[in-house]
C-alpha cells in the first residue's frame, strides 16, 4: 500500500516538478521538453503566469493550430559547464505577431523584450526575422526564461537554444537554401514570362503568377532578403493575400494547361468560377484576414484534391500533359497537405513538415515547366497535321475540281456538237466528220454517198397539231433515221425539219434504195400523241461522191437540188439524179 502511495506521490510531483534544462559546453539544443500553459482568455500577465502552478510539460516543437488563446512557455535552464555561457533562445518561425520574452532570475525580472510582426511600428524600418532573447549564465546559474506568444497564424514552431557561431550557422545555411530555391523558382518564371511573350499563351501568364505568389508566400513567412522588410504591421498582413492568390492561379493555370474547355465546358466553368473566387477571397483577406484564411482552409480541404481529378480526367482522356500535371500535383499536395496537417495541429512541427512543402513546390515548378514546354511541342505537331491536312483537302478539293470542270467541258462538247431535240449530230461535226471521210475515199477510191431529207409540208403539221406534236414527229423521224444504220453511217440534223444520211463505202444506187426504204417507212409510220394521230411524208435528194467533189458542201449542194426536185415533183419522193 505504502509503495503504491509513495508511486502516486512521485507521479504527481513529476507531472508538475520544475524541469530543468542542462546546459553545459554544447553548442546546438534541438530537443528538449518546455513546460507551457494555455490562457484562453488572452488577459493573464506575467505576474499571473508566475504564480501558476499548472504548466505542461511538452516537446520544443509547437503545432497549436489556428487559436485565439495565448499561450504561455516556460524554460529553466542551468549552466553545469565550468565558465560563463552566452546563448541564444530562438523560435524556427518568424510569422508568430506578438512574442513576448522575459527573463527573471532569483524571482526578479532582470530581462524584457518584445519580438514578432505584430509589433511593427509606423515610420521605421520593420525587419521580419525570427524571434529570439540573449541570455547569459554564470557557472552553476539558473534562469528562467518565459515566452507570451499570440498568434494570427496557425502557430506552428519550434523553439532551439543556439551559442553565437550555431545561430550564425544556421542563420547563413537557412538563408542560402532558401535563397538557392527562391532563386531558381524565380528564373522558371522570368522564363516562362519570355515564353508567354513568345507564346501569347495565357498558360504561362498563370504558371507566372501562380509562381509569384508561392515565393512571396514563402518568403514573407521566412523573412528572405530583399522580402524582409515591412512598412508596419499591416503591411505585414498584406501578403497573407498570397495564399488565397496561389490557389487561384494554380486552379486557372489548371484549366488552361490541361486544355479542360475541350475536355468538358461545364468543368472549364467551375475551375473559373473557383479561381474567381480565391481571388475574391484574396481581397477580403487584405481586411479580415483571419476569416478570409478560415474560409479558405475549409474550401482548399475540397478544391485541390479536385484539381487532382481534373488531371486524372484529362489523363484519361488522352491528355499527355497530364503525366506531367499529376507527376508534380502529388509530389506538391502531399508536402503542402503534410504542412498544412502540422500547421494546423494536427501533425508535430519538424523539419520534414515545415519545408517539405519548398522542394515540393520547387519540383512542381520543375515539371509543369517541363509541361508548358511539352506543350508547346504538342501545340506544333497539332498545327502541323492541320496544315497538313489543308494542305491535301486543297488538293484533293482541286482534283474534284478539274474532274468537274473536265465533265461539264464534255457536256458542253457534246452540247455543242449534238441536237438537243433528235439526240443527232448537229451540222458543225457532220461537216467536219464528212470532209475527213470524203478526202479519205477520195484517195482511196471508194466512194460516199448523201441523202438529204425535208419534212413535208412540215409548217402545216405545227399549224394543226401544234408545236408541241411538232417537235415529237421530228423525234419520230430521227428515230427511223438511226434505225438500221452501220455503225460508219452518219446521221444529223442540220436544219428544223431538214436531216442528212452520211453513207461511207455506199453507191448511189445502194443509197436511193436506202432512201426509197425510209421513205415508205415513214409513208406508213403514225406518231402517237396525246391527243391526236400524225402521218407525215417525207421527201429526199441523193447525191453520190465525184472525182471533182472537194468537200461537203458540194455534195450537200447536189442533193438540196434534186429535194427541191422532189419538192416540186409532189413530195414524197425519192429523186437521186438530176433528170426525172
Ligand atoms: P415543204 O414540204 O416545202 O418542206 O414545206 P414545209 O412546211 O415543211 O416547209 P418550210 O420550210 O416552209 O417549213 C418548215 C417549218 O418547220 C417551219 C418551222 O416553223 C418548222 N420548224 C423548224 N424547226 C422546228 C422544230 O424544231 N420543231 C417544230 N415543231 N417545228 C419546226
Ligand atoms: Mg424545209
Ligand atoms: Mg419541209
Amino acid at each position: 500500500m505504502i509503495k503504491y502511495l509513495l508511486l502516486l506521490i512521485f507521479f504527481f510531483t513529476t507531472l508538475f516538478a520544475e524541469h530543468t534544462l542542462i546546459i553545459d559546453n554544447n553548442s546546438t539544443i534541438e530537443k528538449f521538453k518546455i513546460s507551457t500553459y494555455e490562457d484562453k482568455t488572452s488577459s493573464l500577465t506575467i505576474k499571473d503566469i508566475r504564480s501558476i502552478k499548472k504548466f505542461k510539460e511538452v516537446n520544443n516543437n509547437i503545432s497549436n493550430g489556428f487559436t485565439n488563446s495565448t499561450f504561455w512557455y516556460k524554460l529553466t535552464i542551468k549552466n553545469t559547464s565550468p565558465q560563463t555561457i552566452q546563448r541564444y533562445l530562438k523560435l524556427t518561425e518568424s510569422i508568430m505577431d506578438k512574442i513576448d520574452f522575459y527573463i527573471y532570475s532569483n524571482n526578479k525580472m532582470i530581462k524584457y523584450k518584445k519580438d514578432g510582426v505584430g509589433y511593427f511600428k509606423e515610420g521605421q524600418k520593420n525587419y521580419l526575422e525570427r524571434p529570439f532573447i540573449e541570455f547569459d549564465l554564470k557557472k552553476d546559474e539558473t534562469k528562467t526564461i518565459y515566452i507570451k506568444i499570440s498568434s494570427l497564424y496557425p502557430m506552428f514552431n519550434s523553439f532551439q537554444i543556439y551559442d553565437k557561431n550555431a545561430l550564425n550557422t544556421f542563420e547563413r545555411e537557412y538563408t542560402t537554401i532558401y535563397a538557392f530555391l527562391i532563386g531558381s523558382l524565380l528564373s522558371l518564371a522570368l522564363y516562362n514570362l519570355m515564353i508567354f511573350f513568345y507564346t501569347r499563351d495565357i498558360s504561362y501568364i498563370f504558371y507566372v503568377l501562380y509562381s509569384l505568389s508561392f515565393i512571396s508566400w514563402q518568403t514573407s513567412m521566412s523573412g528572405i532578403y530583399p522580402f524582409d522588410t515591412f512598412l508596419n504591421t499591416q503591411s505585414y498582413y498584406f501578403v497573407g493575400a498570397s495564399i488565397p492568390l496561389l490557389v487561384a492561379f494554380l486552379t486557372l493555370f489548371t484549366n488552361h494547361i490541361l486544355d479542360i474547355r475541350t475536355m468538358s465546358k461545364k468543368y472549364y466553368y467551375v475551375l473559373n468560377f473557383i479561381g474567381s473566387f480565391y481571388i475574391f477571397l484574396a481581397i477580403c483577406s487584405i481586411f479580415a484576414f483571419k476569416p478570409s484564411i478560415l474560409v479558405m482552409n475549409a474550401t482548399t480541404t475540397f478544391v485541390l484534391p479536385f484539381l487532382l481529378y481534373m488531371g486524372y480526367k484529362s489523363y484519361k482522356n488522352g491528355n499527355i500533359i497530364a503525366i506531367f500535371y499529376l507527376l508534380a500535383q502529388v509530389g506538391f499536395l502531399s508536402m503542402s497537405t503534410l504542412f498544412s496537417l502540422s500547421s494546423y495541429g494536427f501533425l508535430e512541427y519538424n523539419f520534414y513538415s515545415r519545408h517539405g512543402i519548398m522542394v515540393g513546390s520547387f519540383i512542381e515548378m520543375i515539371l509543369f515547366s517541363l509541361a508548358l514546354a511539352y506543350r508547346i511541342k504538342i501545340l506544333e505537331k497539332e498545327k502541323f497535321i492541320i496544315m497538313q491536312k489543308a494542305k491535301d483537302n486543297l488538293e484533293i478539293n482541286v482534283k474534284k475540281r478539274t474532274k468537274e470542270l473536265e465533265e461539264s467541258k464534255k457536256k458542253l462538247e457534246i452540247l455543242a456538237n449534238k441536237d438537243f431535240l433528235s439526240d443527232l449530230l448537229n451540222r458543225r461535226p457532220l461537216f467536219e466528220i464528212s470532209n475527213r471521210l470524203i478526202s479519205l475515199a477520195k484517195r482511196e477510191n471508194t466512194t460516199i454517198s448523201v441523202l438529204l431529207f425535208d419534212i413535208d409540208k412540215f409548217k402545216a403539221i405545227n399549224d394543226t397539231y401544234g408545236h408541241k406534236e411538232g417537235d415529237e414527229v421530228i423525234k419520230a423521224f430521227s428515230k427511223i433515221l438511226k434505225k438500221d444504220r452501220r455503225n460508219s453511217d452518219i446521221v444529223a440534223r442540220i436544219g428544223g425539219e431538214e436531216f442528212v444520211i452520211l453513207l461511207p463505202s455506199t453507191t448511189h444506187k445502194d443509197a436511193f434504195i436506202i432512201a426509197e426504204e425510209i421513205r415508205k417507212e415513214v409513208e406508213t409510220f403514225q406518231v402517237k400523241t396525246k391527243d391526236s394521230t400524225i402521218c407525215f411524208t417525207v421527201s429526199c435528194g441523193v447525191s453520190s461522191l465525184r472525182k471533182e467533189d472537194n468537200n461537203m458542201d458540194e455534195l450537200i449542194a447536189r442533193a438540196d437540188k434534186r429535194l427541191y426536185m422532189a419538192k416540186n415533183n409532189g413530195r414524197n419522193v425519192v429523186v437521186d439524179g438530176d433528170i426525172v
